[in-house]
């Protein structure tokens, strides 16, 4: 039974969809203004694990993750280099959704604010229409927060000093009132509308384009914990107010924030690790392992060391992954079965239960990988010494299966494309000449030919009378 944590009620609840069968999620995506930095990796990559586990548990999931192309920080950062703020955006967001690729996080809709204008007018609009809103003198409009009478429960701010607005204006009700739209100041980027010129403020698009593709209540709402005050507070207080839906979000989750030295990781603080320059020094994967392996809760430090030690765990799973689908291509199906795959078949029993009741309890994916980890050492040890048909492939396909949440070794447990086999019969080739060498007791030459593959990544693997191999990625 899967239990989710839910930030609204800071309790664990047994997790139950609005329509049984299907989970609709959105995430809240980036500002557009620079380049995407390991902190949002830590967020993208968690709600990923979370996907990819109600899909494996069949749940049929659909994930909208929003671009937001129209905010102050584009329009500043467009005026400080001088640059149209579409080309500002375009740079940005290509090289966030490289990002996402490479980190293999598939959302299935980037839904942009830009594209919604006319949805977040009639939203807007409409929120006039119940009085929850009202149109300032400049044009501007802002959200009565008085009218909302749950404001403050999703943060715990329930007092109402604590809910100052970082937008200031001085034509404000209250100064917790947010702005809805934003009339146009000069110079700026501007849409037309019934109360003039101007553009959308920022919580109101993930009201507007949530609704759009999912529909008036949705299951999973996601995003940093930074996100909790106002940005989440404010959504929810808009969309509750317009559509009558209590609760609108079923399950409010948030990532606890990836950290330097202590402080987050924020280009405010002037302390981030692009993404491109990450993946220069570390495979994507190495860095994508990192983040799915911590518990999406936890306040993750961002170091060398993680990801060090990443980089090994990587290497290790995939070593596994290969080496037992090797294995499956020389075992044969087999009558009785032994004590000894008995016990080792128990024991995968054993770890997939693990690995399910850990993602069970809010997701813990740290746990869960301790579980891939255990599975790995397995296939080492007691598999390929004495592989057998049903060992083989039963832990085959559970490698198959946690990868379905981990995403690291697709490539590796798939098929092998066409224009890979070649390599591996050279590969092959090279072996048999090498393990003709040894009959020879040649160990210059056959010491050269494991050195030379092993600069190329190529680990043999030798055993009493054969001798295996995996690729491992090279260390960069
Ligand atoms: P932003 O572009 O800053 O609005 O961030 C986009 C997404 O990444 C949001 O869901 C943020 O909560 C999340 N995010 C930003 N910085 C961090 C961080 N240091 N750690 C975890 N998540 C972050
Ligand atoms: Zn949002």
């Amino acid at each position: 039974m899967l239990q989710v944590y839910n930030t609204l009620s800071r309790s664990l609840e047994v997790f139950e969809p609005v329509n049984p069968g299907r989970v609709l999620i959105y995430v809240c995506g980036p500002t557009v203004y620079d380049f995407s930095h390991v902190g949002h990796a830590r967020t993208y990559v968690a709600f990923d694990v979370i996907k990819r586990y109600l899909r494996l548990k069949g749940y049929d999931v659909f994930h909208v993750q929003n671009i937001t192309d129209i905010d102050d920080k584009i329009i500043n950062r467009a005026a400080e280099e001088r640059r149209d703020w579409r080309d500002v955006v375009d740079e940005y967001s290509r090289d966030y959704l490289e990002a996402l690729k490479k980190l293999r996080v598939f959302v299935d809709v980037h839904p942009r604010v830009t594209e919604h204008i006319g949805e977040i007018i009639e939203f807007i609009q409409k929120l006039i229409d119940k009085g929850h809103a009202y149109v300032a003198p400049s044009g501007s409009v802002y959200f009565d927060v008085d009218t909302y009478d749950d404001y403050g429960r999703l943060s715990g701010r329930l007092d109402k000093k604590m809910w100052s607005q970082e937008e200031f204006a001085t034509e404000k009700k209250n100064p917790y009132d947010f702005a809805l739209w934003k009339a146009r100041k000069p110079g700026e980027p501007y849409w037309d509308s019934p109360w003039g010129p101007g553009r959308p403020g920022w919580h109101i698009e993930c009201s507007v384009m949530s609704s759009r593709y999912l529909g008036k209540r949705f299951d999973i709402h996601g995003g940093g914990s930074d996100l909790i005050f106002p940005h989440h507070e404010n959504e929810r207080a808009q969309s509750e107010s317009l559509f009558d839906e209590r609760p609108w979000v079923k399950y409010w989750m948030h990532t606890g924030m990836l950290q330097v030295g202590g402080e987050k990781m924020s280009k405010s603080l002037k302390n981030i690790v692009p993404l491109k320059d990450l993946f220069k020094e570390y495979d994507p994967l190495v860095v994508r392992l990192w983040l799915a392996s911590a518990h999406y809760r936890t306040v993750l430090s961002f170091s060398d060391d993680s990801l060090q030690q990443a980089q090994a765990n990587l290497q290790r799973l995939r070593g596994a992954a290969q080496l037992v689908y090797r294995l499956t291509r020389e075992v044969e199906p087999s009558g009785r079965l032994s004590d000894a795959e008995l016990s080792v078949l128990a024991e995968l029993s054993d770890i997939r239960k693990s690995f399910y009741e850990s993602m069970d309890q809010d997701f813990n994916a740290s746990s869960a990988f301790a579980s891939a980890m255990r599975l790995a050492s397995i296939i080492y040890s007691q598999i390929a010494a004495k592989p057998s048909y049903t060992t083989v492939l039963y832990a085959y396909k559970l490698l198959d299966e946690f990868n379905k949440v981990l995403g690291v070794m697709d490539d590796v447990l798939a098929e092998l494309p066409k224009e890979l086999v070649p390599v591996d019969e050279l590969i092959n080739l090279l072996v048999e000449v090498r393990s003709a060498l040894r009959s020879q007791k040649n160990w210059e030459l056959s010491d050269y030919i494991r050195a030379r593959l092993n600069e190329l990544g190529v680990i043999l693997m030798d055993e009493k009378d054969k001798t295996r191999w995996i690729i491992s990625p090279r260390p960069k």
